[in-house]
């Protein structure tokens, strides 16, 4: 009797509408059919997995990426190909990495977003982002080349204050860079 009394309360309040706030969010917002509203993405969580791109280096300003292959051999759906060359920026004495990626690919139609390409990356060359809306109405329409990930990339690292994890975990937390306190103060604020 009281369960049964407890569940006609839950379906009321669910059923009237303002006595609880929707769980749920209506993205694109179609209940306004002029469009006279800009459908705005919903938010995402900080440790949100989105689609990998690769990272920028601004202070020698060039990809952190050598095209070494070992994401692409661990990938469990090969869908990242890459070439390397030889970097310019080294034989000019401004880079310490010998080589360079030249070319680079992933196919985000076959990505499974599991993440294992950021695990093996040696070089804090690869990113998870927060890019999710990417659809396209054709099979090959999501194969996306190496200025459109380094532009991804990019755009990850500026928005979330990205420190490479290496360069982190040598400074650790007494001396954290500005970049690293910009983020948690914006966080605690
Ligand atoms: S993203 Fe990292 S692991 Fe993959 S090719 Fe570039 S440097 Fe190597
Ligand atoms: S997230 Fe997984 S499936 Fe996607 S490119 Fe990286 S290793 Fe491959």
């Amino acid at each position: 009797m009281f369960n049964s009394l407890k569940g006609l309360a839950v379906t009321f309040v669910s059923t009237v509408k303002g006595l609880r706030a929707p769980v749920t969010r209506q993205y694109p917002d179609t209940s306004d059919l002029l469009m006279r509203r800009t459908p705005e993405p919903t938010p995402v969580k900080d440790r949100f997995m989105g689609f990998p791109s690769l990272t920028w280096d601004d202070e020698i300003g060039e990809p952190f990426c050598t095209s070494c292959m070992v994401c692409i051999r661990q990938c469990p759906t090969q869908c990242m190909s890459s070439v390397m060359k030889d970097n310019p920026l080294q034989a000019e004495g401004k880079s310490s990495r010998r080589k360079i990626v030249d070319s680079f690919e992933i196919n985000l139609n076959r990505c499974i977003l599991c993440g294992i390409c950021v695990e093996v990356c040696n070089f804090d060359a690869i990113v998870m982002t927060h890019e999710h809306e990417m659809s396209t109405f054709s099979r090959n329409g999501d194969r996306v080349d190496l200025p459109k990930l380094l532009e991804i990339g990019h755009k990850f690292q500026k928005e979330t204050a990205w420190i490479p994890p290496t360069k982190r975990a040598k400074v650790g937390k007494d001396e954290e860079p500005d970049a690293a306190k910009a983020g948690s103060e914006a966080e605690s604020s």
